[in-house]
């Protein structure tokens, strides 16, 4: 099929340039891209129904007889209706059509024709308005519809989807190999794009959909393999002895039974001959992921190993810095933080220091996966909110030594199944309880009205001891508009009850050096209210922080506002979240609802999943995974299917280089380049 995918759109005939132009806005360039352009929904018109027999509220294909057609006629407002009565030889029905004078020249004249829409009413009256009608021979069959644009509808794309399908070959060079195909009982690329367009029948579309979505799987998941390239399954660097019990020691808490438990299984799983760790940390903000990789980093140093501790961004990489080397005081633990702002002096210390292992723990942002970085030993891989990294990235790291362990932390609550397909084999430690004294969050939605009442309240914590956040989107397109704009909010307060308290400002473009000041400011309580952008939404932790307010709150996903949030609660004061909104939609005004009742992560995630739809969840920015077509949540049992499959075709030929595995390799080039080859298959 390759070749139609050189094959521009035009050749379809009926295209000229202004048409292909809206073809390109839905990303069809080719015939090729068009027939990989599924169907969004059907419509079931291969059954027909009796009137009298339709299902209420619900779309069904009529088959009647035009008995009497009545002129269009004007009504106010400017439009024109026109009523016509059809029978299916049982009962009469009144069908009106708003705005679609076209229609009456050819339902006047008499004659069968499909109908499809809902029939409403009773057996006094049936009726149904402005249905989607079609001549017989259209066929009573499966239509498709397509994701339409404004200029395009989605009728005008299945007429060239239909044409596009005529182009097909006979023999498609499919990109499952037969023998998997045959294997895994799934049919071949060309029975499927036709039946996913223009299902034979329900059955027909089922298998189809199977296809394509194991296609899709086994895709992305040789993709990822490609993309990791380094084997990671054989050899690892097994350690000795537990440091734990030592560890515990330095904290000053008690570690939580959750925190234990994640921490032994870590240590049990690079106590192991064989594959070195690979283990993904997951719980909600506040668990206490950061006292859990210190644990585990103490006993991989003392077993003589290196460690690289990754974060998403400088604030965190700082503030991991600073806990880790407060929390090892008392060690001779040689820690360092190696960021982009360090200057050149201070990096080829880090660097001469990495290469001859004085250096056990190396904390820092994507400054660690640059070439320079050279351990002498690295042992132990730290991941933090690794959402934020992509598949690639994390590989970099792996890359620095041998088989390092591997441990990612992530706040975002991911289904088991979708987190094993995107970080390949790993295993699971959940945080499932909070230490002990923690608050739920009292979270309220307010609207400006409440706006000064709000600031009195904000006033009222921090003259009790309490310090505040507030979360608003600054313009930062440049350095200088984020000043001004974080200046005019500074103004609105001058005119408030928050007139005296001493407030500093937080934004991403800021010097790093700059950021790193006023954090530690807000930290030493130095800081009454830190005005900030979302740069503060991953793991700051200031346990005096205990109110926040967020601006513009409808504008954040769900589990962001729930990142935000888990900024305050941190500590032993009472604490407060304020969703300031003015967009009094049923919809904004549900889903901030929804962080009222709840301060569970995984509730949140779930709801947010719910409103936003699994598209959205595999959307590539929040996994750092390629955009999925066909693949819905529910078709995750296929992932397992798919490895196997996946593995099979690797053991015989590792690059896909093989010519019968020359179509795959497109597809997976494809899929990638879709995200820009931002996953480094290029
Ligand atoms: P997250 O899981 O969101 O990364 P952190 O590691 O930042 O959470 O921990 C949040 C706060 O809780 C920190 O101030 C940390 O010192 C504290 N903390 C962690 N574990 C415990 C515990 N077992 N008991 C009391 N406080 C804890
Ligand atoms: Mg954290």
């Amino acid at each position: 099929m390759a070749s139609l995918f050189r094959t521009p759109l035009k050749a379809l005939g009926g295209i000229g340039e202004k048409r292909a132009e809206q073809y390109h806005k839905l990303g069809i360039d080719t015939v090729g891209d068009l027939l990989r352009f599924y169907p969004r929904a059907y419509e079931d018109w291969s059954q027909t129904v009796r009137i009298a027999e339709a299902r209420r509220d619900e779309p069904c294909c009529i088959c009647g007889t035009v008995v009497q057609a009545h002129v269009p006629t004007r009504f106010r407002g400017g439009g024109k209706l026109f009523k016509v009565i059809v029978s299916d030889g049982y009962d009469y029905m009144t069908i009106t059509f708003f705005n679609q004078d076209y229609l009456y020249q050819t339902l006047s004249g008499g004659g069968e024709f499909l109908f499809y829409g809902v029939v409403k009413g009773n057996s006094a009256r049936y009726e149904m308005t402005s249905p989607a009608v079609a001549g017989l021979h259209v066929g009573q069959r499966i239509r498709p519809i397509y994701r339409q644009t404004e200029k395009l509808s989605s009728r005008m794309i299945e007429k060239s989807a239909e044409k596009a399908i005529a182009m097909l070959p006979d023999k498609i060079n499919d990109p499952i190999p037969q023998a998997i195909q045959r294997e895994f009982s799934v049919c071949d690329l060309g029975f499927a794009i036709r039946n996913i367009h223009f299902p034979k029948d329900a059955q027909a579309l089922k298998a189809a959909r199977e296809r394509l979505v194991f296609e899709e799987l086994l895709v992305l998941q040789l993709g990822m393999a490609m993309v990791k390239g380094v084997k990671r399954s054989e050899v690892s660097e097994p350690i000795d002895k537990d440091y734990t019990r030592e560890f515990f020691g330095f904290l000053p808490f008690e570690p939580t039974n959750a925190q234990k438990r994640a921490v032994a299984e870590c240590v049990r799983d690079m106590k192991k001959d064989g594959c070195p760790m690979n283990r993904l940390i997951q719980g909600d903000v506040g668990s206490g992921k950061t006292a859990v990789a210190a644990a585990v980093c103490y006993t991989a140093v003392k077993n003589g190993l290196q460690c690289a501790f990754m974060a998403p961004t400088e604030i965190l990489a700082q503030q991991h810095y600073r806990s880790l080397t407060e929390l090892f005081k008392n060690t001779n633990l040689h820690i360092e933080l190696l960021t982009g702002s360090c200057k050149k002096s201070e990096k080829q210390k880090i660097y001469d220091a990495l290469s001859d292992g004085t250096i056990d723990i190396l904390i820092g942002t994507h400054a660690l996966i640059t070439d320079q970085v050279q351990f002498k030993h690295l042992g132990l891989v730290v991941t933090d909110e690794q959402h934020r990294f992509g598949v690639a990235q994390r590989a970099a790291l792996l890359s620095k030594g041998t088989s390092p362990h591997l441990m990612v932390m992530s706040a975002t609550p991911i289904p088991r199944t979708l987190a094993l397909m995107i970080f390949g084999d790993l295993d699971l430690s959940v945080l499932d309880e909070l230490p002990p004294g923690r608050q739920l969050v009292a979270t309220y939605r307010i609207d400006n009205a409440k706006r000064h009442r709000a600031y009195g309240f904000i006033r009222d914590q921090i003259e009790a001891g309490g310090q505040a956040y507030i979360v608003c989107p600054l313009v930062e397109k440049s350095e200088i508009m984020a000043l001004q704009s974080a200046q005019n909010y500074r103004r609105l307060l001058e005119k408030s009850p928050l007139a005296d308290c001493k407030t500093a400002v937080l934004y991403g473009s800021m010097k790093p050096s700059e950021k790193e000041s006023v954090m530690k400011d807000f930290a030493e309580g130095k800081i009454d209210i830190l005005i900030s952008t979302t740069v503060i939404e991953v793991g700051v932790d200031v346990p005096n922080a205990n109110i926040m307010l967020i601006e513009n709150a409808e504008r954040f996903g769900l589990s962001q506002l729930h990142q935000l949030r888990g900024r305050v609660g941190r500590g032993s004061r009472k604490s407060y979240c304020l969703l300031m909104s003015d967009n009094q939609s049923e919809a904004a005004q549900e889903r901030l609802g929804i962080l009222c009742k709840t301060n569970d992560g995984f509730k949140v995630a779930d709801e947010d999943l719910r409103l936003r739809g699994p598209g959205d969840f595999f959307g590539s920015r929040q996994h750092g995974l390629p955009e999925l077509k066909t693949v819905k949540l529910s078709d995750m049992q296929t992932v397992e299917r798919t490895k196997a499959a996946a593995l099979q075709i690797l053991a015989q030929d590792r690059t896909l280089s093989l010519k019968e595995h020359r179509p795959l390799a497109f597809e997976v080039d494809r899929l990638f380049n879709r995200v820009g080859g931002q996953n480094g298959l290029n």
